[in-house]
């Protein structure tokens, strides 16, 4: 494996491969580099080489990060998030990807209001209804992001997803179409896309060309970047 700035440069040429060959424009798919048990090191080189927009799981961790580098980039949270951890999560994070409750989404808007600041979420959704993640069932969404528009600070952007891990990438490629239907569904009822185009979040490492193909905005990738996690 390269170092960081190699690894960079290879996965936007990928990234930028994989939408022009499904016919997207590159700008539309956004890289949010998952720097989860990373080394700041590692995430100020990236920085360094021009990536502003990171994703963290653990809010403690992301806390010192972004105590350290700063919040000039854009830190999104990928990584469940407690109801007591709410007021953290409004604090740090320009985006919370993980909503996947209303318990969350009134807590994030509570701590909000008392900053005076908006924020954007995306809807998580459980499409392979795996009893071990998070998010909503495909069948539930429409209820949720129909209760998130009574919060005046939550701009809710999209959905994002973790299909059920599987060697072949080509294995993922149903529940990203299936994730991008569900939101023109969706969309069609009005439930999304009130804040600009629709945001889909999904594909990692190991699958986010299958991702792009089938509509990501946001592919959130990390050891192709990083190599492995600590
Ligand atoms: C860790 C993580 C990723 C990145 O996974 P890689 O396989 O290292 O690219 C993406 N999304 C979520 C939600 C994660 O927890």
């Amino acid at each position: 494996m390269g170092s960081v700035v190699e690894n960079l440069a290879e996965v936007r040429t990928r990234i930028v491969v994989a939408a022009t060959r499904s016919g997207r424009e590159p700008e539309t798919v956004q890289l949010v580099a998952v720097s989860k048990h990373q080394p700041v090191e590692a995430i100020r080189q990236a920085m360094e080489a021009g990536q502003m927009l990171f994703g963290e799981n653990y809010l403690q961790e992301a806390q010192e990060k972004i105590g350290q580098l700063g919040a000039r980039g854009g830190w999104h949270c990928i990584g469940h998030v407690q109801s007591n951890k709410a007021r953290l999560a409004a604090e740090l994070f320009q985006c919370v990807e993980t909503v996947d409750r209303v318990k969350l989404a009134a807590a994030l808007d509570k701590r909000l209001t008392e900053l005076g600041r908006r924020m954007d979420v995306l809807v998580q959704v459980n499409v392979g209804g795996e009893a071990q993640k998070s998010g909503v069932n495909p069948q539930e969404a429409a209820a949720l992001c129909e209760a998130l528009q009574q919060f005046p600070m939550l701009r809710l952007r999209g959905l994002m997803t973790m299909p059920p891990w599987q060697e072949d990438p080509e294995a993922s490629r149903p529940y990203f179409r299936q994730l991008r239907l569900l939101a023109e569904k969706l969309a069609a009822a009005g439930l999304l896309g009130q804040h600009g185009p629709v945001m889909l979040s999904m594909g990692m490492s190991a699958d986010f060309e299958v991702a792009i193909e089938e509509g990501a905005t946001l592919v959130r990738v990390g050891t192709a970047l990083f190599g492995e996690r600590l």
